[in-house]
């Protein structure tokens, strides 16, 4: 039953969908983006058709500029958009791609209010915040609905309720409720329960501050979703709700849990979709079919054997930064009823020797995307061990290129062999900046971004692993494999077995007579979802499965 997405007149606006805001208070990190994509996973397991944005208050334009250090992965869609890494939770969970209109910041509001004033779209007028900035966010909130035919569009405001960078979102989004009216507008509110170990007791009262934030600013939440790591009692329920002013039921626990993969049950046992459903005046009497979501918890949670996967990379202290090859793991090891165990290893510490006691015990290294010439040599280190000892090789992006580094220096000998982006004054250019990246100076949104063909060979480890020839994949690079190396290459066993079509670019390149050796320039990590884990990760997991046997 498909009750809503049609239009529905309010005042002097129609609007096509209804909507459901989730705001974060009390701390950051509490894990809005895992609630709104649970949530949403529930409503489209009831037949609804939902999607997911996300509002970012910072001032960059897009994250694509920031440190993995400071923001985690950069998450690459479709189109080429570089946005936050919560649009990816929001793929793997429901399943459908994401684009640039799910992901807005201030400073891309910001950009696009004052290239509105340049063109003179406000002559005459003092351009403010209210109700140049606000208007806009509007805009890009509701844009949604002119995107697609969905029942329901979901968009977290990024940041903590009382945060000055916050304010224009909130106020944006009292004056919205205003205009499409409280029954087409939800508000839940995530916040933190803390417990006082001292004291034995769970705490309500920074959530009573953060409500009263949001009061401040206009808003009543209607819902609200706490964190906490003990189950909450009635009594503390009911006092959340009589000082916070919701209903009871609309007091959700959401306790700790082992796997962020668990929240949407968690939450469907606390009734968050049905409560939703009911504010919204959405009649869906169908129960959410979770079949298959819950055939993968089972799978992940019973593994029948298990692999020790080394992940050579530089952003290793923040787990995020490879946020999604972590999680592309997670999926691909339930198919293969398989627990990974990812180990995060440091590049810089493989460069002072001793390789072999180092990698010892690993089913497999994958070594991952990264920028900048820090780290490189131990990359190549770990790189020539698992090609000299047939364990399982996946290289990522830099990961690829750093292959191909190291075959041309230790197996052809070139001994200058390197990425011009490591060493500009190389004399052996194996990898080197692709032609159209030569004039641009920019660096925000100026990579190859987004989705491009690849053709691969028959006969490939990739081709088996796809089952396909023609496949699509999500880039994100500056630097390309030099063509001017390929025949020499190959004659020597490395093979280009994946290009891009029209351009010849080297996609895949794969190592003959070695059990599992692939780099891939593209990020196939960003399309592995819960109901597709994507082909690659799958097929390492059984090579190191192999290799461990
Ligand atoms: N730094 C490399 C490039 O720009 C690889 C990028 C990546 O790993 N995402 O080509």
């Amino acid at each position: 039953m498909r009750p809503v997405a049609k239009k529905i007149k309010f005042l002097s606006t129609y609007i096509m969908s209804k909507h459901i805001f989730v705001t974060g208070g009390v701390t950051s990190s509490l894990g809005k983006g895992i609630i709104a994509a649970s949530l949403a996973k529930l409503l489209q397991a009831r037949g609804l058709s939902v999607t997911i944005q996300k509002l970012d208050p910072y001032i960059n334009v897009d994250p694509g500029t920031l440190n993995p250090y400071e923001h985690g992965e950069c998450y690459v869609t479709e189109d080429g958009a570089e946005t936050d890494l919560d649009l990816g939770h929001y793929e793997r969970f429901l399943n459908i791609p994401t684009s640039q209109a799910n992901n807005v910041t201030t400073g891309r509001i910001y950009q696009t209010v004052i290239e509105k004033e340049r063109a003179g779209a406000f002559l005459g007028k003092t351009v403010q915040v209210i109700p140049h900035i606000t208007d806009e966010i509007k805009n890009r909130i509701r844009l949604q609905e002119t995107l697609g035919t969905y029942d329901i569009i979901i968009t977290e405001i990024g940041g903590t309720v009382g945060d000055i960078e916050s304010l224009p979102y909130l106020e944006a989004l009292r004056q919205l409720r205003r205009e499409i009216g409280k029954e087409n507008c939800v508000v839940v509110h995530l916040t933190l329960i803390p417990y006082l170990s001292a004291a034995k007791e769970l705490k309500t009262k920074p959530t009573q501050h953060s409500v009263k934030e949001l009061l401040q600013a206009g808003i009543q939440p209607d819902i609200l979703v706490c964190r906490t790591e003990y189950a909450l009692p009635k009594e503390l329920r009911d006092k959340l709700a009589l000082f916070c002013n919701v209903d009871e039921k609309s007091v959700i626990e959401a306790i700790d849990a082992e796997t962020i993969y668990d929240v949407p049950l968690l939450m469907l046992k606390e009734k968050l979709d049905k409560i939703v459903l009911k504010k919204l005046g959405i009649k869906n009497h169908n129960e959410p079919d979770l079949t298959q979501w819950k055939d993968f918890l089972g799978r992940l949670k019973n593994p029948t054997r298990e692999v020790k996967i080394g992940l050579v990379g530089k952003y290793n202290e923040l787990q995020d930064a490879y946020k999604s090859i972590y999680e592309a793991f997670i999926h691909a090891g339930s198919v293969n009823e398989c627990k990974v165990r990812v180990i995060p290893i440091h590049s810089e510490t493989l460069e002072n020797g001793d390789i072999a006691n180092k990698l010892k015990g690993f089913d497999g290294i994958l070594v991952a995307p990264g920028f900048g010439e820090r780290g490189i040599a131990g990359k190549l280190e770990a790189i020539r061990f698992v090609r000299e000892n047939n364990i399982p090789f996946f290289g990522i992006c830099l990961g690829m290129q750093c292959a191909v580094v190291e075959f041309c220096k230790n197996v052809l000998g070139i001994k200058q062999a390197d990425s011009t982006e490591v060493n500009p004054n190389t004399t052996e250019p194996v990898i080197d900046l692709m032609a159209d990246q030569k004039e641009i100076t920019a660096k925000g949104g100026t990579m190859r971004l987004g989705a491009y063909d690849c053709k691969l060979q028959k006969n490939s480890i990739s081709y088996k692993a796809y089952g396909k020839v023609d496949i699509s994949e999500r880039h994100r690079h500056r630097y390309e494999f030099n063509n001017a190396y390929l025949e020499r290459m190959e004659a020597a066993g490395l093979m280009a077995t994946g290009k891009n079509p029209a351009s010849g670019l080297v996609e895949v390149v794969e190592l003959k007579d070695h059990p599992y050796f692939i780099g891939v320039q593209y990020h196939p990590e960003l399309k592995s979802t819960v109901e597709n884990p994507h082909p690659l990760f799958v097929s390492f997991i059984k090579a190191a499965l192999q290799h461990k046997a």
